[in-house]
Order: structure tokens, then sequence, then C-alpha cells
């Protein structure tokens, strides 16, 4: 196949693959929905999860985006350096956008800022937004899709702590997010913390937190158990779904954290809501590819 061809194919599967993230939720999501679903004792908490459910079976059997907002599109690039279409990739991917906008359809989000108006294309400025990894030695490149929806996206929020504040000023700040405006993310969330250094490599990585399963663990074992503990007492809260009471008020609470400053500790949160639209593909050299986030899906 030659370059333009390349192109022109690994477009067309980010935009199919873009459009379909709009109109079902990964594997792990649905499955941590009919957990709660099931466990839940709150009659009207359970006819909303029921109501989630239906709007999942209508978004597959219409072929409709199963939320209006469909977000600001976020690509996530974990890169090898030697993927043969490494430099083409930020264009595949505005065209991929512009692609699943027009066929999926998707509604407009991006508004060009200080010109205010819609672009009507969900592209603009530094839209769809890149976040890139770049790994050596590798030639195959893995793409988390993320739609960035409005009311998910507003409690998102970042710090830095004095120091002597610790991990429970970490948690402190986690409750104050949620409790302010956890709401509006249309629960149950997925909360996603990030423990770093300074402002924005703590928000960096409390949006890469959302990005791992449901269900999935920090591998060190003291962020573990605070993955455990803050899930457990934003539980407590109630929130239920929607917010309108219930057993859970999370799906699951993940942890991402690097080394810091010993004077300062970032922390950030970003939520993802029940509608937590996100895919993870791996494409090859050869584009060949795998949808690692939704169990048998196909093109
Ligand atoms: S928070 Fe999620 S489910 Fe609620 S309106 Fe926004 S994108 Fe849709």
């Amino acid at each position: 196949m030659n370059r333009e061809a390349a192109v022109a194919d690994l477009t067309q599967v980010m935009s199919k693959f873009t459009s379909y993230i709009g109109k079902r939720l990964p594997t792990d999501v649905t499955q941590k929905l009919g957990e709660l679903r099931e466990k839940e004792v709150n009659f009207l908490a359970k006819e909303v999860y029921e109501s989630m459910r239906q709007n999942q079976i209508a978004a597959h059997e219409l072929d409709r985006p199963s939320c209006q907002d469909t977000g600001v599109i976020q690509y996530f690039l974990t890169a090898g350096a030697k993927f043969p279409l490494l430099g083409e990739l930020e264009d595949i991917l505005r065209n991929a956008t512009l692609g699943a906008t027009r066929d999926g359809p998707l509604r407009h989000n991006a508004v060009e800022t200080f010109v205010e108006k819609n672009t009507g294309t969900n592209t603009g400025s530094k839209i769809p937004w890149l976040d890139w990894e770049i790994v050596p030695d590798d030639d195959s490149v893995t793409i988390d899709v993320y739609m960035a929806g409005g009311g998910c996206t507003l409690p998102g929020a970042a710090k830095v702590l004095m120091p002597g504040q610790g991990y429970e000023g970490v948690a402190e700040f986690v409750f104050d997010v949620i409790t302010s405006r956890g709401v509006n993310a249309c629960p149950p969330l997925l909360v996603g913390v990030g423990v770093s250094t300074s402002a924005e490599t703590a928000a960096r990585l409390s949006k890469k937190a959302i990005l791992r399963p449901v269900t999935s663990r920090h591998t060190n074992d003291s962020a573990a158990l605070m993955e455990e503990l803050l899930a457990d007492g934003l539980n407590e809260l109630g929130l239920g779904p929607q917010g309108l009471t219930g057993n859970a008020s999370v799906m699951g609470v993940n942890i991402e954290s690097s080394a810091r400053h010993p004077s300062t500790i970032g922390v950030a949160v970003s939520t993802g809501c029940w509608a937590h639209r996100r895919g993870k593909i791996k494409i090859n050299a050869d584009l060949s590819y795998e949808v690692i986030s939704h169990e048998g899906f196909t093109l």
C-alpha cells in the first residue's frame, strides 16, 4: 500500500472508531453499570439505572449517540517511534474527527475561544486535543479516544497543596471537588485523581487515570488502598445515578501518580460520567488493528 492510501485507510478506521465510541460504552463500564444496577435497593435509583440500560439498547438499535453531548474529542497516543505514519497521525486524527462528526453524526461542540463561534466541525485550534507519549523501538500506536462532555468535564480541578497537608489533603481535595460539582457529571462517576508535583502534571495524570479500566488498580499498594478508601467514602455520600440518591456515587476511583518535589503535592481530579465514552485501539505497523476497550468489536 502506498503512503497516501495508507493515510486514507487509517483515517477511515479512526473515523469509524471515533463515531462508534459515541454510541457504545466500553465493556468495563457496561459491566460496572450492570453490577451497580443489580446491587441498588433504592426504587428511584433502580429505575434510573434501568433507563440508562434502555438508553444503551436504543443507541445500539438506532445507531445513534448514547448521549446528546458527544463532547470535545481528545486522543491520547502511546506511539512507537517507528510507527510508519507517525508524522501523519495529527492530520489523520483531525480528519477522523471531521469524518466521525459528519457520518456519526456527532453534535458540534468545538467553540473557538475568544471568537465565541462554534466551528460546526468538532475541530478548531488544538482540537481534537492530542496527548503524546513516544515509545522507543516500537512500531505500533495505541490510541485512547475520549469524548469530553460538558457535564463530566465541569468538576475538573487542580491545586498544589502544602507538603504538610499530606495524603489527607489529597483526600479532602477529592471530596471537596465531588461534593461541590460531582452531580453535574451525571453519576455514577469514574473519578480520576492525579497526584504529582504541579498543577498541570497532576491534571494530565488525572485524565489519564479515567482512561484506565474501572476495575483496574494502581500498581503501588498504598495508592491502590487509597483508591479503594476514596471509592468507599464517596459511595457513602450516596449520590446515586444522576445524583438522585442511591447506594453508589462512583463506578470507581483511579489514581495516577508521578514523583514530585518534596515541598509540593500537586493534586487534580477529572471525572467521567455514567456514559463514559472512551475507547482504546492498537494499530500495528501494517495497519491491522485490535480494539481493546470493546469486546467483540470489529469495524
Ligand atoms: S455528563 Fe455525560 S451523560 Fe451527562 S450530559 Fe454530559 S456527556 Fe451526557
